[in-house]
């Protein structure tokens, strides 16, 4: 093979490029560019019109520009026995001078030479002398390939240390000279009508001719990975449709009418609506459900979880229920053996903490030995670690799904031979992520919350109102009511955070005396935390103080006051859940939110929890602020890196990806 076909491949290493040694090389290794299609992708930070910068007279302080001129003189002084230094130029265009320092970095010296024509970028700290402190600069040279350096747009690369803007630059103007008619559009069977070729977007991506050139390239490089997420997406949904048979899960009605009737409360019409849907996926027997289940905090899911559990039992299935957390999980243990053990329906737990097979705990009298009685298992992720395995699992629930990551859905769910999968989350997705994270998921809303509800109002505090807000809590308390006070996490920083919330226990203990004040953290072992849960679910304790780990479905009614302390530590999609274990009952309850930080932006942002309870809305700002990583949890996963997509910002692009994939899969079902 001749080099220059070597080079034409994206495969080929950038060592293959002329220019490019084995210590170029490594350099690039350390900014992951390996091939000439990393090269290619390597997305300018910025742009630089070189065609209009400033003159140095007219630099302002504290206002980032461009402007040129030549080195008149330069010099380093060092002092304090050479352990310190700065490095300095002075520029002149004509109109005035520049200084340019840097501090203690010493090399700097020999990037320079008086009378060097040079670019700088950056915000002048003073005018008296004009004076930028660590600059960004290119030394202008009079080359051949002048013309992608100045007088036009530049890129600017980030970089590493050792390799020059400039070489850069260079490297990857002469590359694209040779691979650029090489590009291949990686599905000339989609028609990406509007767009421009994926090689001439990746030309304007490195050199645009205008400003706007950026954003048309960014768009339909954006697409192409939205259109590889669809297809990988699209494909494992197109998989499971063809090799996997759902079981025969719809029940008979047998246990979910005894269960309905003892309930106490009529199902909402959205909680019907919903079920409906579910079990004409569970019954059909086509295909495995795979359906992620919406609903606000409080709409009522477990409630429509326990009916499919029924159905799936009355089928002669097992079911397991995964909850996030040890508390979470014992309390669902504890709903559904209320509910179901009447029925003769066999509940076991398996947690990390506790298992109930294992402890000996009494197994019920059974109605019908022979076959064995279906089980429910309740359990957290330690279901998934153990190599527990489920012979007949016919159904798997997965409860407030953002904590999961996709990996482990997928884990959980290859326990049994393609049980259904019912996916259940208070967290709103957006519609970017439900078209790409949950993208093989199909969606149900319950989009109702139930009847006779009271009303949460919420209010962003500055910490110095504290003691009015005590005064407050009393006074709920008095009337009957109880109150939660989240702190924020101990679990990350250890015996230290543990004592800090101590602390802040003995404190709110004299605070709030004689009402009585029960702690629970991450910290504390399962049965203590059980035991100070049932406190407070029986309202033997009148005050929660709790970290995050009551964050997701704790259920007690009779709580009306939600104090968040240090708000501004969390995410609005956390506090709308912690916000979420008020509201529950008919009293009207009240979310204070503390801000210790005084900063606006933190305010700001709380503000959007003062203005609103709609999930959504406050997801999408989340999304907006803080990224999918923030909105999903820490553990979230199998979202692949995007270079060019912004979730938060491309739902119309991605939209577009699905339905260009959607009606490519269409075209090839028709020829089939
Ligand atoms: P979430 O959707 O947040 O998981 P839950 O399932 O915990 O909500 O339900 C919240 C509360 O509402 C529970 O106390 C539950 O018993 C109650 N609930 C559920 N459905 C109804 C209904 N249709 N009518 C009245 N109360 C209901
Ligand atoms: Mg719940």
């Amino acid at each position: 093979m001749s080099p220059k076909t070597r080079i034409s491949q994206p495969a080929a290493h950038v060592s293959s490029l002329r220019g490019v040694g084995s210590e170029r090389a490594t350099q690039l290794a350390r900014l992951e560019l390996f091939t000439v299609g990393d090269l290619l992708l390597h997305r300018p930070r910025r742009y630089e019109d070189r065609r209009h910068f400033l003159a140095i007279k007219e630099l302002q302080p504290g206002v980032a520009a461009t402007t040129r001129g030549n080195i008149v003189a330069l010099g380093l002084k060092r002092y304090r026995v050479g352990q310190k230094s700065v490095f300095e130029i002075i520029l002149d265009d004509g109109t005035a001078r520049l200084h340019c320092r840097w501090w203690n970095l010493p090399f700097m010296e020999k990037y320079f030479a008086a009378g060097d024509d040079v670019f700088v970028f950056g915000k002048p700290k003073s005018l008296k002398p004009r004076t930028i402190d660590h600059p960004e600069t290119e030394v202008i040279e009079g080359d051949e390939e002048s013309s992608i350096h100045i007088n036009c747009i530049a890129p600017i690369y980030p970089l590493t240390e050792g390799v020059p803007q400039r070489w850069l630059r260079s490297l990857i103007w002469r590359m694209l000279a040779e691979c650029e008619a090489h590009i291949v559009e990686p599905h000339p069977e989609i028609s990406l009508a509007g767009f421009p070729t994926r090689a001439n977007a990746i030309h304007r991506l490195h050199f645009p001719q205008a400003m706007s050139d950026v954003e048309i390239a960014r768009r339909r490089l954006a697409l192409d990975e939205f259109i590889e997420l669809q297809l990988a997406i699209q494909t494992r949904r197109k998989k499971l449709q063809a090799n996997a048979r759902g079981l025969p899960c719809g029940g008979d009605n047998r246990l979910i009418k005894p269960f309905l009737a003892q309930l106490g409360f009529q199902l909402t019409t959205a909680q019907t609506k919903v079920l409906r849907e579910l079990r004409k996926d569970m019954a059909a027997g086509v295909q495995p459900m795979r359906r992620l289940l919406q609903g606000d905090v409080g709409s009522g899911k477990t409630v429509v979880a326990a009916c499919c559990a029924l159905m799936t039992l009355e089928s002669g299935f097992d079911v397991t229920l995964m909850a996030p957390t040890e508390i979470l999980a014992e309390q669902h243990f504890q709903n559904f053996r209320r509910w179901f053990e009447p029925l003769g329906v066999r509940v076991e737990l398996q947690t990390g903490g506790r298992k109930t097979a294992v402890d000996g705990r009494k197994r019920l009298p059974l109605s019908t030995p022979n076959p064995p009685p279906s089980t429910l298992f309740v359990g957290t992720h330690a279901l998934i670690e153990s190599g527990f395995t489920i012979e007949k699992l016919g159904l798997v629930i997965i409860d407030e799904q953002h904590k999961f990551g996709v990996t482990q859905r997928e884990q959980l769910v290859r326990k049994g031979r393609y049980p259904h999968l019912l996916v259940m989350t208070a967290t709103p997705i957006p519609r970017t992520l439900g078209l790409t994270l949950y993208g093989d998921l199909d969606v149900s809303v319950i989009d109702e919350l139930p009847p006779d509800r009271g009303q949460i109002k919420t209010f962003v505090r500055a910490a110095d109102k504290l003691p009015k807000v005590w005064a407050f809590i009393r006074e709920k308390l008095a009337e009957g009511r109880q109150a939660y006070v989240v702190y924020p996490r101990v679990e990350d920083s250890g015996q230290l955070g543990v004592k800090a919330v101590t602390q802040e226990w003995e404190r709110l203990q004299k605070e709030l005396s004689p009402y009585t004040v029960g702690l629970v953290h991450g910290r504390l072992n399962a049965n203590d935390k059980e035991h100070v849960m049932t406190d407070f679910r029986a309202g033997k304790t009148k005050v929660l103080l709790a970290t995050s780990v009551i964050e997701v479905g704790v259920d007690v009614p009779n709580a009306t006051v939600m104090l968040i302390e240090s708000a501004e530590q969390f995410g609005l999609a956390q506090l709308h859940q912690l916000r979420g274990r008020i509201g529950r009952g008919a009293h009207d309850s009240w979310c204070i939110l503390v801000a210790a930080a005084r900063t606006e932006d933190a305010k700001q942002r709380l503000r959007v929890l003062e203005e609103t309870t709609d999930g959504f809305r406050i997801a999408e700002a989340d999304l907006k602020l803080r990224g999918p990583g923030e909105l999903l949890g820490q553990q979230q996963s199998g979202m692949p890196g995007l270079r060019f997509g912004d979730l938060a910002e491309d739902r119309e692009l991605i939209e577009h990806a699905r339905s260009l994939v959607a009606g490519r899969f269409n075209q090839l079902q028709n020829f089939a």
